[in-house]
């Protein structure tokens, strides 16, 4: 062991390591077919919009990547029979790119958790278990911050996100599309009745998220 190697280093090559492990999951689950990190996301994607599909411009500002990354992305997809392309309804001269059957069948067990991996987790205590919850969404948030990722769809990006509205309670917080209190252990990281708050809300969430969280848990750093 390095005694000088620092702790975000470790934990980011913890990070890499289970990243690893998650990519060959993907890549078998796929059919064996290689997909980048990118086009898995693709799939994800739009597995999670309705089925008309979404435009290539509305791909690359949801990953936040450019729009020829977006389009080298879909042409890998499309080679490997995964999408297609079809015609845009509401405008002729555009294009939508939709899932195939193949490719949904791909998303969907691609996306599906492997069951050794959530026995890790779930092998963790369980105040350990909202640690890591409460770290993660707090490095997705940095890294959304720094355009590294796109908005995810998480409770502290959303406008449904009522934070602390009973400061003490087990379940502080509140969520306005469902009508209902919740603690850290419901927060979610990929919601789909998720609605973007403006980012100065975002933001706050974020500060009182992490605020409150110490004061019942023993911080986070
Ligand atoms: S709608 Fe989903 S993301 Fe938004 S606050 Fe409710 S549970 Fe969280």
């Amino acid at each position: 062991m390095n005694p000088g190697e620092s702790i975000p280093a470790r934990i980011a090559a913890g990070l890499n390591r289970i990243s690893l492990l998650l990519r060959h999951h993907q890549w078998h689950e796929a059919g064996g077919q290689a997909l980048t990190p990118t086009q898995a996301q693709i799939l994800a994607l739009l597995a999670a919009y309705p089925p008309a599909g979404l435009r290539l411009t509305e791909i690359a500002r949801l990953l936040a990547v450019t729009p020829p990354t977006a389009s080298d992305a879909v042409a890998a997809l499309e080679a490997k029979k995964l999408v297609r392309k079809a015609a845009d309804r509401g405008d002729s001269r555009a294009v939508r790119i939709r899932l195939t059957a193949q490719g949904r069948r791909a998303a969907r067990a691609a996306s599906q958790w492997p069951d050794y991996l959530l026995s890790a987790v779930g092998s963790l205590p369980p105040a350990l278990q909202e640690h890591l919850l409460a770290a993660l969404m707090a490095m997705i948030r940095s890294l959304q911050q720094q355009g590294r990722i796109p908005v995810a769809r998480m409770c502290v990006n959303c406008s449904f996100f009522e934070p602390d509205r009973d400061p003490g309670a087990p379940e502080p917080h509140f969520c306005h599309f469902v009508g209902a209190p919740f603690g850290l252990r419901s927060f979610r990281i990929d919601c789909p009745d998720f609605r973007p708050a403006s980012a100065g809300a975002q933001q706050a969430n974020q500060y009182v998220l992490i605020a409150s969280y110490p004061a019942s848990k023993g911080g986070i750093p």
